[in-house]
């Protein structure tokens, strides 16, 4: 939800609250995508040993246009057949805007830590790449065992090195479009501080005027499992989801609800 509520804002520089939400025009873009080809390796990896990169081509593949960065494209393209390329040294958000099933399959520290860099690595193996997916599938965790938005973010941050800003309204001034793990992460924590709700928390993610889609996506991520989404906007993401992601996510959700 938190992609496809930053899909129209991409590339907006959008700097207030106050924009529809749903909003019909919006739709899905490659962090969705990729989220489910994180899930997928997870749930159908036969030995246990998920199989990222495979995922991420295979899924990258059936949904082409979906809007990945330059590094992901070339990435994609030097691909032939199955046979997965090396990673690329990205530092790029992508490895943190698809890593939220880690957080949710995995109930440990240390297994969460490891599949994230597992899921990264594939890609974004620069260390602040691996970091970033660290951060955000352990605050999933986090929140699953019940921390709160404000106690969450101040120990992943601390714990990933991370400053986050005084305050949404001041970093808003100053935020630009940033596509680095970086500058995305620490944002992201920051509106799951400050968020009293599922739709709040995503309203301020795009409100900063960045990587809206992404920014929304690693913030929707983390917001889940501290407050829920309400019926009414799950609704409303189903109907924007294409079929064979739905038939993933409800694959996933029997899984964490079992
Ligand atoms: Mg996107």
């Amino acid at each position: 939800m938190g992609d496809i509520a930053g899909s129209r804002h991409e590339h907006a520089g959008t700097k207030r609250l106050d924009f529809p939400f749903p909003d019909e025009r919006s739709h899905i873009t490659d962090d969705s995508v990729l989220t489910a080809a994180t899930a997928e390796a997870i749930l159908y990896s036969g030995d246990g040993v998920p199989d990222y990169g495979a995922a991420y081509l295979s899924w990258a593949r059936r949904y082409p246009g979906a809007g990945y960065g330059g590094g992901f494209k070339k990435w994609m393209q030097a691909a032939s057949g199955a046979s997965v390329p090396p990673a690329y040294g990205s530092y790029g958000n992508g490895s943190a805007m698809r890593v939220s099933p880690v957080g949710w399959l995995f109930d440990s520290d240390d297994d969460v830590l490891r599949e994230a860099e597992s899921s990264a690595a594939v890609t974004h193996n620069h260390r602040e790449g691996v970091k970033g997916a660290q951060a955000v599938a352990l605050a999933v965790l986090r929140a699953r065992e019940g921390l709160n938005g404000p106690d969450l973010a101040a120990e992943i941050a601390r714990r990933f090195g991370y400053e986050l800003a005084p305050s949404t309204d001041e970093l808003r001034r100053e935020y630009r479009f940033d596509a680095t793990c970086k500058g995305t992460v620490p944002a992201a924590l920051l509106c799951v501080r400050e968020a009293d709700g599922f739709e709040h928390g995503v309203r301020l993610a795009v409100s900063l005027g960045g990587d809206a889609d992404t920014l929304a996506c690693i913030a929707g991520s983390i917001l889940e499992p501290v407050f829920g989404i309400p019926d009414e906007i799950r609704r409303f993401a189903r109907t924007k989801i294409p079929g064979d992601i739905r038939r993933l996510l409800d694959a996933f959700e029997q899984v964490v609800r079992a």
